[in-house]
């Protein structure tokens, strides 16, 4: 198995494939005043196995997109969209966030929980406005700095492994740059990070190294993870996931 088959097989046995809770999600659509009286069209974009879709659907009247670019994880949640009823709502979408195949100005929310980084927040921002509607909202988590300054060898890392990382209020300009307006923002909670990610992560190890025979790869997938989880359980002080809601002007 490659090292790609390897990464996809172990994030999609989880119920998340990044840090987040169906209760910051709801906290973020709080925020969106949408209308309740209309079949809304909401994108969910990097949808992994569709933690957030199916909030949406279930809190929502709405036509979900869910987009990603993992066949395979898209499978995963298709089962799940059978099983749990909701193939009137969901729609899933091979596509790669950066060519989506939609027309402009086609949907009422936006929403990318831990995916934007792929393609980069700036880039992100730009490009999906396209698809909104005018007033349509977004939510967007994005990896960012909770604190001005850090240690150095936090910020080392981090620069090298995704130089957009940045403060709040910096995002915040850039998304009032790119002609949104802000509606709030918050920082996602410790829990969203250990309890529902993490730990369920750690868990996972195991039966992940015996299925893989504790292949090399195996191996050092699991100890980059125990890495990630050890830079954040000594700096989660100085950066976490934000949640950026905002409205398309
Ligand atoms: N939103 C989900 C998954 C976050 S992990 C959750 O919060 O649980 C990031 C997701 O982005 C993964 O599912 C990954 O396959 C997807 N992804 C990465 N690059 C992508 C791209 N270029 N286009 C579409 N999806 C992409």
């Amino acid at each position: 198995m490659d090292d790609l088959s390897l990464i996809i097989d172990f994030h999609k046995e989880a119920g998340r494939q990044g840090p987040g809770s169906v209760q910051t999600t709801l906290k973020a659509l709080s925020f969106c005043d949408l209308d309740p009286n209309t079949t809304l069209k909401v994108l969910d974009i990097g949808s992994g196995t569709g933690s957030s879709s199916f909030v949406l659907a279930k809190m929502l009247n709405a036509e979900i997109i869910a987009v990603d670019f993992l066949q395979e994880f898209l499978d995963v949640m298709q089962k799940q969209i059978e099983e749990r009823g909701y193939s009137d709502k969901i729609m899933s979408l091979c596509a790669s966030m950066d060519d989506l195949p939609f027309k402009k100005e086609s949907f009422d929310l936006i929403l990318s929980e831990g995916a934007i980084y792929n393609m980069g927040f700036l880039e992100g921002i730009r490009y999906w406005k396209n698809f909104l509607k005018p007033h349509g909202k977004m939510i967007i988590s994005e990896i960012t700095w909770t604190t001005n300054n850090r240690p150095q060898e936090l910020q080392d890392f981090w620069v090298n492994v995704y130089p957009q990382i940045d403060t709040a209020s910096n995002k915040i300009k850039q998304l009032e740059e790119c002609e949104y307006r802000t509606l709030s923002y918050f920082t996602l909670p410790e829990d969203c990070w250990l309890k529902n990610y993490y730990i369920p992560m750690q868990n996972r190890f195991d039966a992940f190294l015996d299925k893989h025979n504790h292949s090399d790869e195996a191996k050092a997938l699991v100890e980059s993870e125990k890495q990630e989880i050890a830079l954040y359980e000594k700096f989660k002080n100085y950066y976490s996931y934000g949640m950026y809601i905002v409205e398309k002007i």
